[in-house]
Formats: structure tokens, C-alpha cells, sequence
């Protein structure tokens, strides 16, 4: 994984394999085509997802087929490949946060995204490494700039501070199928991305995921809204003004590209 210096870039970091395009596959798709480097962390396999046809692998082999649907939905929407972050699926807050942080960290400073996109504090569906992995992001993007929190290890990793924070909100593409575990409110919707152009590649990386059939759309009418309607965000930072929405994650007049002091930094695990 190897940013560019001269082009913006986005960090978005998600729980499970499947958030990203559900949520925001379009927008990475649209920032990707303009040019923008658009980078993922999966924070775990979402081995825990494993249901019905699936049941004869062991979890390491179903973690393996969820890195491969995640891929190729990362080829299809034409974003970068993917990093994982290897936490346990079901126990993010328990077992990973702090090496998340500081793995979340360390991406922040090799990457240098002006935008970070997360789940928000409601993690859509109060799941417990939804509402996990937002916590943490959040934390790794308050204090990557900061080497009291995680020294710096090499000089070609300075301190770095993204310009936004953006949370994922509900859209055309996230039915309400998803058991709610905890009644947590989400944010205010703050920008609206339109798709239209690239739902069609969204589409497509939502079919990569075929072992989780139950997720799919499948009523015309859902597929017919995807393609049509916009992905919903509430931007944290800077906090938003209104009252209009706003529709892009990065105005063009939001600042110049910022000074690069790392030739090309790359993104090792
Ligand atoms: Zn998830």
C-alpha cells in the first residue's frame, strides 16, 4: 500500500468485511475515480459471520474467504487494497483496542489522509465492534499528531493530523435486516455524497460477498433505491455549521495539499 504525494487521500477503517461497501462503497468508489488515494483497515475477518453452507469450514477458513470477498470488493469498487487489522470478530473491544489504536496510528502517519471515514458512536446498529472500532478511530485521530501517545518510531512516521473526521449514517443500501444490540442515537446528517455514477460498481462489490447472502438485495425496488439514492454522513471534525448539507467529504476550498516530508511513505504491517 504505497500513497502518493500528490494526490488527497482517504483513511477509512471499519469492523467487518462488508461495512465499507454497504455503507460507503460508493463514495470510496467516487474519491478513487477522482484520484484520490482511498485506503482500507478491516479491523477483523468477521469470522463470526459464518451461517448455513459456510458451517463445514473451520473459522480459520471462513476468515480466509472473508479477506478474499474483501478484496475483491475493494477491486471493484477501485480503491486500494485492503489491510487487516486482525482482531477477533465479536471481541474488538475487549481483546484489541489498544493495539488497534496504535496500529490506527501508525496508518494515520504512513498514509497522511485528509479524511478519515469511520462508523459513528451509534455504530449504525449498536453492534459492539461498530460502536468499538468508532471509539477508537476517533481517539487514533485526535492524537496521531501526538508524540506522547505513540513515539515516534522512525523518521519517516511524524506525527500527522487529518482535516475530518467523517461517521457513516444510514442509506439506500442498509436495510433495516440488521439486528439493533444497542439503542444508541446517530448523529445528524451533515453530508450527502451522490453515487449515482458509481453504484454500479457498489453493486458489484456487494455481490463479492456471497457468504453473506442474507445481506444482499435482492427486492428490485432496494437495488433500484442503491442505484439512485445517496450515502449519508455526519461530519465530527471540524464540527458541522449547517444549516445545509454538504456534498462533498473534502471541498476543493477546504485548504491546499499539505507539505509531504516523507518521500513516499509506505504502509507496512
Ligand atoms: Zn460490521
Amino acid at each position: 500500500m504505497k500513497p502518493s504525494n500528490k494526490s488527497r487521500r482517504i483513511l477509512a477503517v471499519f469492523a467487518h468485511p462488508d461495512d465499507e461497501t454497504f455503507l460507503a462503497g460508493g463514495t470510496l468508489a467516487k474519491y478513487a475515480a477522482r484520484g484520490w488515494g482511498v485506503f482500507l483497515l478491516c479491523a477483523t475477518h468477521g469470522e463470526a459471520g459464518r451461517r448455513g453452507e459456510y458451517d463445514h469450514l473451520t473459522p480459520e477458513q471462513f476468515a480466509r474467504l472473508r479477506q478474499q470477498e474483501l478484496e475483491a470488493a475493494a477491486h471493484a469498487l477501485g480503491i486500494r487494497r485492503p489491510l487487516f487489522l486482525d482482531c477477533a470478530d465479536q471481541q474488538l473491544a475487549r481483546d484489541c483496542w489498544a493495539s488497534a489504536t496504535q496500529e490506527i496510528i501508525r496508518a494515520i502517519r504512513r498514509i497522511r489522509p485528509e479524511v478519515v471515514v469511520t462508523f459513528g458512536p451509534d455504530g449504525i446498529s449498536g453492534h459492539p465492534d461498530h460502536v468499538a472500532i468508532s471509539q477508537i478511530v476517533t481517539t487514533a485521530f485526535w492524537t496521531a499528531d501526538l508524540t506522547s501517545v505513540l513515539p515516534v518510531e522512525s523518521s519517516d512516521l511524524p506525527p500527522f493530523a487529518p482535516s475530518r473526521l467523517h461517521y457513516v449514517l444510514r442509506s439506500a443500501s442498509v436495510p433495516q435486516c440488521c439486528e439493533v444490540k444497542a439503542s444508541l442515537e446517530a448523529p445528524p446528517l451533515t453530508t450527502v455524497i451522490d453515487i449515482r455514477n458509481y453504484s454500479v460498481r457498489k453493486l458489484d462489490a456487494m455481490r463479492c460477498y456471497q457468504s453473506q447472502k442474507h445481506l444482499q438485495p435482492e427486492d428490485p425496488s432496494v437495488v433500484e433505491s442503491i442505484l439512485r439514492e445517496p450515502e449519508n454522513f455526519h461530519r465530527a471534525v471540524p464540527a458541522w455549521q449547517g444549516p445545509a448539507v454538504e456534498r462533498d467529504l473534502y471541498p476543493q476550498s477546504a485548504s491546499t495539499l499539505p507539505p509531504s516530508n516523507a518521500a513516499e511513505p509506505i504502509l507496512k504491517r
